[in-house]
Order: C-alpha cells, then sequence, then structure tokens
C-alpha cells in the first residue's frame, strides 16, 4: 500500500476526537470575544492534524477549549468535543483531570511551563507514571529512565537525576514529551512546541514526533504559525483566521492548489516558493481582527486582495472545492469557481452546498 492509501484508510471509522462547532468567547467588560467561531474537524488515530494561522487566530484558545482549560473570562458556548464517544463538554472537573495528561496530554511552547524547577526531570516522570499509570519506586524510575532514551535524550541513567535548569531548550522540550508519553496518551496536542528553538533542533523534535507516532499510533494535534513546519509534519491541515477554519485539505493538496486567498498569501509569504523576491508578499498586510461581532461578512475581506462588494454583508460557508471527496473544503465567497459569482455567492447566502459538509 502507498503512503498516499496508508492515509487515507486511517481516515476511515470513528474519529478519535471530533470537534463539532465549536465556540469559545471572552466576556470582556468592552466586548464579547469570538475568540473560536463555530469550527469543526477530527482527528484519526495515527495522523497529525495541523492547525496554521497567524497570532491570535483562535489556535491556543481551541486547544485550550479541548483539555477544558478555558480561563475567565472565557467560556465555552457551544458544540461538542467527542473523545472516544464520549462529549468531553459533559465531564465532570474531576473526570477532566484524570482525561488530561493520561489519554489526552499537551505539550506547549515553552517547556518550562510543564517543568517545576524544584524538582528532578526524573521524579516529575516519575510522578506522572505514578497518577496515570501506578507505577512507584524501582520500575517508574526503569520506565522514567526508558521514557528518556525513547525522546532520544542521551546518558538518560544520569540526566533523569537533573534539574530542567541543567537541561538545553531542546532537550527540555523532548523532556517534556517524554513526561506527556509517561501517560500513554492516544492524543498528544501540540501548541507551538518548536517556536522557541532553533530551526536544527525544531527539526529533531519533528522528527522525534514523526517516530513516537507511528510507534503509539498517536493522533496529533499540531499548532503552528509557521506553514513550513506544517509541510514537514502534518497529514490534514486546518487554516484557522479570526477564529473559524477558512479552509481543510490534505496537506500535499493544500500546498499544491490553495483556494482561499488567506492559504494563498500565507504560502506566498513563506520563502522558497520559487518567486522572486519581489513578487511575493512578505506579510499579508495588517493584522488579524479582533472576532466581536457576529460571523455575516468575512472577517478576511479587509486584508484581502480578490475582495469584492458580498464579502462585507454575506458569511462564507465551507464548500467542497476538491475532488469531490469532501477532503477540501474552503469558506470562501470565490467558491464554487465553477459557478458565476452571483451563483457561487447564493450558494453561501443559503448556508452551503449540498455535499460540501456544512458543518
Ligand atoms: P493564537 O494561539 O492563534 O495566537 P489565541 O487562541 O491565543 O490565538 O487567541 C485568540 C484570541 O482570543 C486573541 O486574539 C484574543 O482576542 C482572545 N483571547 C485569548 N485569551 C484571552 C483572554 N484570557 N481574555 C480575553 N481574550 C482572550
Ligand atoms: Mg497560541
Amino acid at each position: 500500500m502507498s503512503t498516499e492509501q496508508a492515509r487515507s484508510a486511517r481516515t476511515e471509522g470513528e474519529p478519535l476526537l471530533s470537534v463539532e462547532n465549536l465556540r469559545t468567547s471572552f466576556y470582556t467588560d468592552k466586548e464579547v470575544i469570538r475568540a473560536v467561531d463555530g469550527i469543526s474537524f477530527d482527528i484519526f488515530r495515527g495522523e497529525t492534524v495541523g492547525i496554521v494561522g497567524e497570532s491570535g487566530s483562535g489556535k491556543s484558545v481551541t486547544a485550550r477549549s479541548i483539555m477544558r482549560l478555558v480561563e475567565k473570562p472565557g467560556r465555552i458556548e457551544n458544540g461538542r468535543i467527542m473523545y472516544d464517544g464520549e462529549d468531553l463538554l459533559d465531564k465532570s472537573a474531576k473526570q477532566m483531570r484524570s482525561i488530561r495528561g493520561g489519554s489526552i496530554a499537551m505539550v506547549f511552547q515553552d517547556p518550562l511551563t510543564s517543568l517545576n524547577p524544584v524538582y528532578t526531570v526524573g521524579n516529575q516522570i516519575k510522578e506522572a507514571l505514578r497518577l496515570h499509570r501506578g507505577l512507584s519506586g524501582s520500575k517508574a524510575t526503569k520506565e522514567a529512565i526508558e521514557l528518556l532514551e525513547a525522546v532520544g535524550i542521551p546518558d538518560a541513567h544520569r540526566r533523569v537525576r537533573e534539574y530542567p535548569h541543567q537541561f538545553s531548550g531542546g532537550m527540555r522540550q523532548r523532556a517534556v514529551i517524554a513526561m506527556a508519553l509517561a501517560c500513554d496518551p492516544e492524543l498528544l496536542i501540540c501548541d507551538e512546541p518548536t517556536t522557541a528553538l532553533d530551526v536544527t533542533i525544531q527539526a529533531q523534535i519533528l522528527e522525534l514526533l514523526e517516530e513516537l507516532q507511528e510507534e503509539r499510533d498517536l493522533g496529533i494535534m499540531f499548532i503552528t504559525h509557521d506553514m513550513g513546519v506544517i509541510a514537514e509534519i502534518a497529514d490534514r491541515v486546518n487554516v484557522m483566521y479570526a477564529g473559524e477554519i477558512v479552509e481543510s485539505a490534505p496537506v500535499v493538496e493544500l500546498f499544491e492548489s490553495p483556494k482561499h486567498p488567506y492559504t494563498q498569501g500565507l504560502l506566498n509569504s513563506i520563502p522558497g516558493q520559487g518567486l522572486d523576491e519581489d513578487e511575493r508578499l512578505a506579510t499579508i498586510e495588517g493584522d488579524v481582527p479582533t472576532p466581536n461581532e457576529d460571523p455575516t461578512y468575512c472577517r478576511f475581506a479587509p486584508r484581502c486582495p480578490k475582495a469584492f462588494t458580498e464579502c462585507d454583508t454575506v458569511h462564507p460557508e465551507p464548500v467542497e472545492v476538491g475532488d469531490g471527496t469532501g477532503r477540501h473544503r474552503a469558506s470562501c465567497l470565490l467558491y464554487p469557481d465553477d459557478l458565476p459569482t452571483e451563483e457561487a455567492v447564493a450558494v453561501h447566502r443559503e448556508g452551503g452546498q449540498r455535499g460540501g459538509d456544512t458543518r
């Protein structure tokens, strides 16, 4: 079986995680910020789903919503987060504590947020082993050493007794990944885990995650603002903008045939796309707006080179833009592009297209 076939086979059956129409808002004194505004996506076992978008697009709030770690004044207002057939939004605080760091583990950008400076790395891994797998004593020590070896930390026998400050940045992030694996998770949520690292170390960590995924059949949700990292790691990609998913596709298709003007802009602004220096945009001009109004228009329109009048008054719904299998969708009034603009806009006015799966 080719890799491509193996990948499509993987996405059959029940997803490991299914986020359905999730909305998370922050109620500040000034306004209601719809940080995550009605997003839906799936993650299957053994696949890496990328979430990409500029800073402020709602990626971290998505991760924190899944983990039920949204802090005040934030509130999950709508949607379902189906995991293993059950809605995480129905779980008690106690049930969530055992799921977090148990079957779902998270790795953050800064490893120091997950490591306690006053305990050795080994003791922190052993604590996770005790809590989630009931291991203690020499069994736990042995397992901690094996985990450090599994994430490529050399001389693990000695390093298990060291403190976080004795580790380099890259080694710390490896230690955090070892801690996450201590609970034998099925789903790993990584929020910009390599952003603080230099490119060589970043490449090593990405490689490590791929190896671990293969060995353990992990589902990985990988958040980054970096399209280059997405190209390295993701099987499927969701592009986020101002709280919404504006395009989703298998990674190769997204890079070969990006449909949403925002995705096109993100791709044009990364180096090495075969464009001349002055042909490519350094960045897309402007910033991500704060989503503080109902979605009754396209939030990207003010920055969009292809925007037209209706973009200010009609909300784009996800429509099929690929080969008809529903795996490539974009939320943009330019599509479906086999229809005259007026008819395409009507599809969005009516709430999306049949067969385009408008969840
Ligand atoms: P990303 O991870 O994509 O950079 P975030 O998910 O962190 O973006 O944030 C999305 C938006 O949610 C932010 O631009 C901000 O407006 C809002 N937000 C996030 N956390 C808070 C908070 N604690 N209070 C108020 N607004 C918040
Ligand atoms: Mg973030």
